[in-house]
């Protein structure tokens, strides 16, 4: 391919709105233009990163015996209806939702679990035509909150999701290994540092995922792990060792004391030197909303710990939790924000706390009274017993659940979700197939992700320098570049082209620079566009010399005209590496 006949346009300024370096970089090399706000149009050269990745996904699926199909992006409201989520998604506003002329409405899919079911439950009546695992590759919209980071977080992007069916759970553990497996290759061969990590696995229950993470500063994701045990999680499902607190000793009497403007822990520890915060415990009002109805609620925790909020979705089972606001929590304690407490807490406020109260002996609380806190509080005793669940966060220095070793935290870019499903979709659109003791039997199901436009922005995050993207070579949308520096001088342009020849021979993919600009202009080009291997053919033309630069390091040797193909050739195998 001939640069000329690239449509290539690299800009002198970083975008206003491009916070994180993959977005600054992309945007600035051209590979991405933005059309709206989470909208991107993939220029030329983004277009063959994508299609490279892409390609690596399917090769790894299909050794995999995955099929690979396209269903429908335009989704009818009734299948959304058939697994109950119609309300949820609309709810939540992540869902562009529309309405056809006859006034039906649609969606465009956020994500292909219904249409999938739907399809394979019309494909597969008995359980000898299992397993089954299709896959697409496909545009996905999601109206997001907080579209940002370019290619991080778009509201149309280009995602990879597979489903499996199996007839049981042991058919479903072996297809998610299998793909757990492929997933391992695929992030291995483009050249990223990532962690598998337990996920959470939201309302959908315990069935098990795991997210794939490329390590990043500016991954939205906080990972917690130990090298020694190789235990690492998702924050939102990590746990720890419970950090040790200060026995409350014997049971004492309650003491109600006047702690005027004294709201937080650290305020309280101040104004009660003796009592630390692992003696304390702090009650926390949210404002829970459920499919039917918001509710709030009172939630207790260790005065030295915070509360995991997904943990705490997943133990009420709601769509979601919110901090309310002081006026939510005056009407529902009597008190202003500060003072809540389980003692004299109304009947109606449903009542919750971490197992790391559980027993423990006269704790420092609020009494729902302004200007007031209890010491010598015993759950049970001086207020109702509350339903106890893990609602805690855990933390970077904690210890590791099983060796104690402390844990480390890093950020992290979830590239992709691994998920045992189960029967939920299943039973719930009464998708069957007749089992061996002929009976009509939910499929077991697992569902699978990767962010395919995401990827190769979190490959960016990793690869980079101050001059511009690195591409891993794997995924660079060419392997090599050579480039005449002077169009005018017919030894370098004759040069450039036998060598642009000779390599494309010898099997790299390769391009050739033969745009007319100065010499200065195209290498910062292409350190900016950050192909693993350029070549440059300038005023040592004459004596068969050109410039090879590793676009690592930025590498620079001169070398004679017949070393190039062997030079880059190996320089490309190290790369691959
Ligand atoms: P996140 O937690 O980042 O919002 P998710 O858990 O909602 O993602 P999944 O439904 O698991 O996402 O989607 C599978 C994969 O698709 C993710 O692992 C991620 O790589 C990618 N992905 C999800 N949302 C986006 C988005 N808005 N823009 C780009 N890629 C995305
Ligand atoms: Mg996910």
């Amino acid at each position: 391919m001939r640069l000329s006949q690239i449509l290539i346009q690299t800009l002198r300024e970083d975008p206003a709105d491009a916070e994180i370096p993959s977005h600054r970089l992309l945007a600035r090399a051209g590979f991405i233009v933005k059309t709206a706000a989470g909208v991107y149009t993939y220029a030329p050269l983004m277009w063959r990163v994508v299609k490279k990745f892409a390609q690596i996904v399917r090769e790894e699926l299909d050794r995999e015996g995955a099929n690979e199909v396209m269903l429908p992006i335009i989704q009818p409201r009734e299948l959304w209806e058939s697994s109950g989520r119609w309300e949820r998604y609309v709810t939540d506003g992540i869902m562009f939702t529309l309405k056809d002329r006859k006034g039906s409405d649609m969606c465009l899919g956020p994500t292909h679990e219904e249409v999938m079911t739907d399809f394979v439950s019309a494909q597969v009546n008995s359980y000898k035509q299992m397993p089954v695992n299709c896959y697409q590759i496909q545009d996905k919209f999601r109206d997001e909150i907080r579209p940002r980071f370019g290619l991080m977080r778009g509201r149309e992007f280009i995602m990879m999701d597979a489903y499996s069916f199996d007839a049981d759970k042991q058919g479903l553990d072996v297809a998610y290994q299998k793909m757990r497996d492929a997933y391992c290759r695929i992030f291995d061969r483009c050249g990223v540092d990532y962690t598998v990590v337990q996920a959470d696995s939201g309302a959908i229950g315990g069935a098990g995922s795991e997210e794939f993470m490329v390590i990043a500063d500016s991954g939205e994701d906080a990972i917690l792990f130990c090298r020694e045990s190789g235990y690492a999680a998702n924050v939102e499902k990590a746990s720890s060792r419970l950090p040790s607190a200060p026995d409350g000793g014997e049971p004492q009497p309650l003491e109600k004391h006047e702690t005027p403007d004294v709201k937080t822990v650290a305020q309280l520890e101040a104004f009660f030197p003796e009592w630390v915060a692992g003696r304390m415990a702090k009650t926390v009002i949210y404002k829970a909303t459920f499919a039917e109805e918001e509710k709030i609620i009172a939630v207790m925790q260790r005065g030295d710990l915070e509360i995991n909020e997904v943990k705490l979705v997943n133990a009420i089972d709601a769509l979601n939790v919110e901090l309310a606001s002081d006026e939510d929590i005056e009407k529902a304690t009597g008190a202003e924000t500060g003072f809540a407490g389980p003692v004299g807490l109304s009947e109606d406020i449903t009542l919750l706390a971490d197992k790391s109260l559980k027993g423990r002996a006269n704790l420092l609380t609020g009494c729902n009274e302004t200007g007031f806190h209890c010491l010598n509080v015993n759950l049970g005793r001086d207020a109702r017993e509350p339903d106890y669940h893990d609602l805690r966060l855990a933390r970077a220095g904690e210890g590791d659940p099983e060796t104690g070793a402390p844990l480390q935290e890093a950020r992290g870019v979830e590239v992709g979700h691994i998920f045992k499903l189960g029967t939920k979709y299943s039973e719930a659109m009464g998708a069957t197939f007749m089992a061996q003791n002929g009976k009509p039997t939910p499929f077991m199901m697992g569902c699978y992700g990767i962010g395919v436009s995401r990827t190769p922005a979190a490959a960016v995050e990793q690869h980079h320098d101050e001059k511009g993207i690195v591409w891993p070579v794997p995924i660079a949308p060419f392997e090599c570049v050579v480039a005449f520096l002077d169009k005018k001088r017919k030894e370098q342009v004759e040069l450039a082209e036998q060598l642009y020849e000779d390599l494309r021979a010898a099997g790299v993919e390769v391009c050739l620079d033969d745009r007319q600009m100065s010499p200065g202009a195209k290498f910062k080009d292409h350190e900016l566009i950050g192909l693993p291997i350029q070549v440059f053919v300038g005023r040592n033309a004459a004596d068969g010399k050109v410039e090879l630069l590793i676009r690592k390091g930025l590498q620079k040797t001169d070398c004679s005209a017949e070393e190039v193909v062997a030079k880059v050739c190996d320089a490309l195998a190290a790369g691959r590496q």
